[in-house]
């Protein structure tokens, strides 16, 4: 029989009551270690203070008026987004797909208005993920995904990632701009090269193109930079942003130079939920804390942490803890056993944390954690590592005369 809720993921038998910090409490009264936060989105982790008193005071308040109106409260995300990145211009959404859709739409735009509506295509990377709605799914290119759903959207080229020369041959008169993770999260924590994000901007700049970097998963303080770009040396021209930007409350954004941000007039996009007070009050209190002098430097310190112990167990178990990816709390374990049996060992042993492509285990706690909890997980972890590297002894007979 179908089940009331869609049969679409699969779910652990396993229900959360509360949570404090990085621990969750389930309803059968465990507690677990949420190093998968909420698949990289619980940035403030749970019953955050300050994060939840912003929501309560502006649910009380007023949570939605629509967009006929002025939003001081995504006037004022949107000043502080645009404050701390390349960009001139925000536009708030409600989830990571739509802010992908919303930059495609502006990166088109900005072409057609600049005398070049034939470029319209986007180039995106093998490997990439943009989300799940139709259109993005044909930029992530997954035939998985795209299988029964009809024929995909035209408009998105793929090139093997951190290959320039294969990107330089894939540019045609009907390109419009690049997009890309600067580290890809679903498809294995893998990093773009250094030389990378420059050769792109570079093309980008020869070329007329607009380079769209999507940081979904890495920004908002994910790598221990405000945004991932910032690890380059150059800037992209436009950004979309979902996950953390909310700690857990559901918003997207798109971040704009101002040439492209001022061909987006009235009527050319929008969003009934978008940028709503409720939702940008979450926003505004999420950066209240990744703005304060110093966090950051604290992600990269627990990172770091959690990096030199993850090395240990590397060295201890080399057949079980291959290799370890990623920049600041977005940590990749290339596991030499299947990431589905780890993740599951996690579990059991009162760890949560995410699977990923290409045999990955995905660290993604929230960007919180404490340094005792950077001890707990690493202890959790090397229980299930154990589990899973242990000898396989043989069968003893019993003695059946006992
Ligand atoms: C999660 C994710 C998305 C999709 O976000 P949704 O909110 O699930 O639509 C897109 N791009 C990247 C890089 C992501 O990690």
């Amino acid at each position: 029989m179908i089940s009331a809720l869609m049969p679409n993921y699969n779910r652990a038998d396993l229900a959360f009551e509360r949570g404090e910090g990085a621990w969750l409490y389930s309803t059968d009264g465990r507690r677990f270690l949420d190093f998968g936060g909420g698949i990289a989105s619980s940035s403030l982790g749970h019953g955050h203070p300050g994060l939840t008193r912003a929501i309560a005071e502006q649910a009380a308040k007023v949570m939605h008026v629509s967009n006929l109106y002025r939003v001081p409260q995504a006037e004022k995300l949107a000043a502080r987004l645009v404050e701390n990145s390349f960009g001139d211009s925000a536009f708030f959404c409600n989830s990571g797909a739509e802010a992908n859709e919303g930059m495609v739409k502006m990166i088109r735009k900005y072409q057609a208005e600049n005398g070049h509506p034939e470029r319209w295509r986007i180039i995106c990377f093998d490997g990439a993920f943009h989300g799940r709605t139709l259109a993005m799914i044909s930029a992530t290119g997954n035939p998985n995904y795209i299988k029964g759903f009809g024929p995909a959207v035209d408009g998105f080229d793929h090139v093997p990632f951190n290959n320039l020369n294969a990107l330089r041959a894939a540019i045609t008169p009907e390109t419009a701009g690049i997009i890309l993770e600067p580290i890809q999260g679903e498809s294995g924590i893998r990093s773009a090269n250094d030389d990378f994000l420059p050769g792109l901007r570079a093309a980008c700049d020869e070329f007329g193109l607009l380079l769209g970097v999507d940081e979904i998963q890495t920004g908002m303080g994910r790598t221990g930079k405000m945004f991932a770009y910032e690890w380059s040396s150059v800037e992209p021209d436009v950004m979309s942003l979902a996950k953390g930007l909310g700690g857990g409350f559901p918003i997207g954004a798109v971040v704009a130079r101002a040439a492209i941000a001022e061909n987006m007039k009235p009527g050319t996009h929008g969003t009934t939920f978008g940028g709503n007070p409720l939702a940008c009050a979450a926003g505004n209190a999420v950066l209240d804390v990744l703005l304060e002098p110093g966090f950051l430097a604290q992600v990269s310190a627990r990172s770091a942490l959690l990096r030199g112990e993850l090395a240990k167990l590397s060295r201890e178990f080399p057949d079980v803890v291959q290799d370890i990816r990623g920049r600041g709390l977005l940590i990749g374990i290339k596991l030499g056993v299947p990431n589905t049996a780890m993740q599951a060992a996690c579990l059991a042993h009162g760890l949560m944390t995410v699977a990923a492509g290409d045999n990955v285990l995905r660290l993604v706690p929230p960007l919180t954690i404490t340094e005792q909890d950077c001890h707990d997980a690493i202890r959790l972890l090397r229980l299930a590592v154990q589990d899973l590297a242990a000898p396989k002894v043989a069968a003893q007979p019993v003695d059946a005369a006992r």
